[in-house]
């Protein structure tokens, strides 16, 4: 079953509405890209998965979002452990101004890990997914400011991976970096699809037709096309 089912999604900023229902679901273990022009509401659609949305004021989500089945704008929802199981990369990283390190088990600490030698392990693991461990593994104990845009947004991935979300959200996650961090995210991608399900805001094409399992092309709001990637790029 789908770990993210959406129904008739219809989002308003104030009077304004920005989504005119969509009806997407996402499956375990697999990438999703979501692509479209600018302004067509990509970032919009991302923000209501994980409820960010509700950090914009007078804005409005109708329809039935549901995470494993459960109705992630229910009243009950607990918004802050919803956050944590929907796992989200941005366009600029975003590291917290702590060590490495402190990034990294930053969720786990959180959730009341305190186990040096398992949280020593997922550190090593987690870098090493996010391809970024040999640059980073003689200075864990150095801010992570310290480090390029391109480091940052790789031990970013780490900090997501470490607490094992259902869902990682990312929104246009290499279109700030260099090509060779961007290149680097990429493999990441490919080497932990297999284990996570992923929704990705690009803007690149080649990267979309690269990368994902499934393309979701939306226009002015509206879904527009949601197929499989081969078919919809039409690789031979
Ligand atoms: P990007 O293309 O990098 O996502 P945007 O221009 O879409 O950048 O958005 C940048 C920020 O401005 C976001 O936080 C978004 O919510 C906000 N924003 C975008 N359009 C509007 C708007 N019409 N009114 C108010 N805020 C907006
Ligand atoms: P995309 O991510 O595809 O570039 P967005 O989701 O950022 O598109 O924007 C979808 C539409 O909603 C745009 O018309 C944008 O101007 C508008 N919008 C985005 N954020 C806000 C906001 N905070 N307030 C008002 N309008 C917004």
């Amino acid at each position: 079953s789908s770990v993210i089912t959406t129904e008739d999604v219809h989002l308003y900023y104030g009077e304004t509405e920005a989504l005119h229902g969509i009806n997407l679901n996402f499956e375990k273990n697999e990438i999703t890209a979501l692509i479209g022009p600018s302004g067509c509401g990509k970032s919009t659609y991302l923000r209501c998965l994980n409820r960010m949305n509700d950090l914009i004021p007078n804005t409005t989500v109708t329809g039935s979002l549901k995470l494993n089945g459960q109705d992630i704008y229910s009243p009950n929802t607990d918004v802050v452990n919803l956050r944590k199981r929907v796992g989200m990369l941005f366009q600029q990283p975003n590291p917290f101004p702590l060590s490495v390190y402190e990034n990294v088990v930053y969720g786990l600490r959180l959730e009341g890990v305190k186990d040096k030698q398992r949280l020593d392990e997922r550190v090593e693991t987690t870098l090493k997914q996010a391809a970024i461990w040999d640059e980073v593994k003689d200075s864990l104990h150095k801010s992570a400011l310290a480090f390029s845009g391109g480091q940052q947004q790789r031990i970013c991935v780490a900090r997501v991976l470490a607490v094992e979300p259902d869902i990682i959200l990312m929104d246009e996650p290499t279109s700030a970096l260099d090509p060779i961090s961007s290149a680097k995210i990429e493999d990441t991608l490919a080497a932990i699809r297999s284990d996570y399900t992923i929704i990705i805001v690009t803007h690149n094409m080649q990267q979309a037709s690269r990368i994902s399992d499934k393309t979701a092309f939306l226009l002015n709001g509206n879904l527009i096309e949601f197929d499989n990637t081969e078919k919809m790029f039409m690789r031979p």
